[in-house]
């Protein structure tokens, strides 16, 4: 099966001195880039949150603390994040230590301000960033997924893949959860397992 390697979110902002950051993400690093190493991927897509200022997803733009729980149901929520992964700035950039050379795709997401989007392949309202298309004129068959966060961006992209049809593998020591809420990182993990999604360690 042809594979290629999804890379989730790996930007300062969600590293341990970033403005939403992940226990311990830096971790991760060492088996990001020793995956990418590996001439099994077709090809390795990572994805960049890219938000506007004036992004719906800051709490701060509705006057809000970060973590207030927020659904508008159309493409904001289930709740209402710190400023982070700004167009242009530091928090946004890929993590100094992650060989962000050897991605040969960058999805950016976030970008409309009305609309989040957690997932590589299509934003919280629906609408396709068109990662699956790319995948399938590729040929791929199966992914490989690692990255930030586990129990958001990552989940995401996963549940997004399983509709999709792909077999899924998450390197699951090459990702860290946010825990916003205590147990969201083993739930996560739960609902993989049930989904038939493969857990390795690389
Ligand atoms: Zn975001």
């Amino acid at each position: 099966m042809r594979k290629a390697l999804l890379v989730v979110d790996v930007q300062n902002d969600f590293y341990e001195t970033g403005t939403l950051p992940v226990s311990d993400a830096s971790k991760i690093n060492e088996v990001v880039n020793r995956t990418m190493k590996d001439p099994v991927y077709r090809v390795i897509v990572a994805s960049q949150d890219w938000h506007p200022s004036n992004h719906m997803s800051f709490a701060v733009n509705h006057g809000k603390e970060p973590f207030t729980p927020f659904d508008n149901g159309k493409g904001i929520g289930p709740v209402l994040w710190p400023v982070h992964c700004q167009q242009g700035t530091r928090g946004a950039e890929f993590h100094q230590d992650i060989e962000s050379y050897r991605f040969d795709y960058i999805v950016r997401k976030g970008t409309h301000p009305f609309v989040d989007s957690y997932s590589i392949f299509r934003e919280n309202d629906g609408t396709e960033l068109g990662t699956d298309g790319l995948l399938r004129a590729l040929g791929i068959e199966e992914l490989d997924v690692c990255g930030l966060a586990l129990d958001y961006c990552l989940k995401y992209t996963v549940h997004d893949a399983l509709l999709t049809g792909f077999k899924i593998n998450v390197i699951i020591n090459g990702t860290k959860g946010v825990e916003t809420n205590k147990g969201d990182v083993q739930r996560t993990i739960d609902e993989f397992k049930k989904a038939g999604v493969e857990l390795i360690e690389k």
